[in-house]
């Protein structure tokens, strides 16, 4: 049977699943700052309609898109409407569905340690998570409230960079438009590859390890073969 956050808390005999689970919780392949956040969200710690009301700095706690349900971090990122539509625009295949009440750390306890789920789609479902809780932000702050459609495209093409950024040994930062990149002191070098359409949307992004070292040009010819292969030319 699957056991959840809040029945493993404090136990001292599930210490050990415990920090089996905060531990996958830091090693999500995201940006560290995403990592944060679902940290902080675990640990209820983001400043919800709920929570601030708790410390008595709000005095009304409904959720202010749907008026329904107190803003708690589960509402925010997963039961309230506008959640909904980006989860169901994000096709992830996650059980989620009859879970409606639970709370954030349960469906991370589920999502990290009882479901058969793989890395890319506990990066895309907690990058999904954090898109919500910008969004939601912007919107207080008189932002545009993004469509479904909009924001789980924008966290794929944002998981493809940060992936890309990682294989060229520069966590975080956002690759530039290039053909390679290249680095004459390592005996490894990076490759990647990003196309964009007219808009600036995100085409093709490839990324590869390549382990000889090797001249600027024989690294972009490796870059352009890999782009071809990829696009059958
Ligand atoms: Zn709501």
């Amino acid at each position: 049977m699957s056991q959840s956050f809040s029945s493993n808390r404090g136990t001292s005999s599930n210490n050990s699943t415990l920090k089996r689970f905060w531990k996958k919780i830091w090693s999500i392949l995201v940006p560290h700052k995403i990592q944060h956040f679902v940290w902080r969200a675990c640990r209820d710690a983001l400043p919800t309609k709920n929570n601030l009301l708790r410390r008595k700095v709000i005095q009304e706690k409904l959720c202010e898109s749907c008026k329904e349900a107190p803003k708690t971090v589960g509402h925010v990122l997963w039961s309230c409407l506008k959640a909904k539509e980006v989860w169901e625009c994000s096709k992830l295949v996650i059980s989620w569905n009859e879970r409606v009440n639970q709370s954030f750390q349960d469906l991370m306890w589920n999502l990290l340690l009882n479901e058969d789920v793989g890395d890319d789609q506990v990066a895309q479902a907690v990058t999904i998570a954090w898109a919500l809780w910008h969004n939601r932000n912007e919107l207080r702050y008189g932002g545009e409230g993004k469509s479904g459609q909009h924001l789980t495209r924008w966290v794929a093409d944002y998981l493809i960079e940060f992936r890309v950024a990682v294989a060229q040994n520069t966590p975080g930062v956002p690759v530039p438009r290039q053909v390679a990149s290249w680095s004459p002191n390592k005996k490894a070098v990076g490759v990647g590859v990003v196309i964009r359409n007219d808009k600036g949307r995100l085409e093709v992004a490839l990324c590869k390890k390549i382990a000889a070292p090797m001249g600027a040009t024989e690294v972009e010819a490796k870059a352009k073969n890999a782009c071809s292969s990829q696009l059958n030319f």
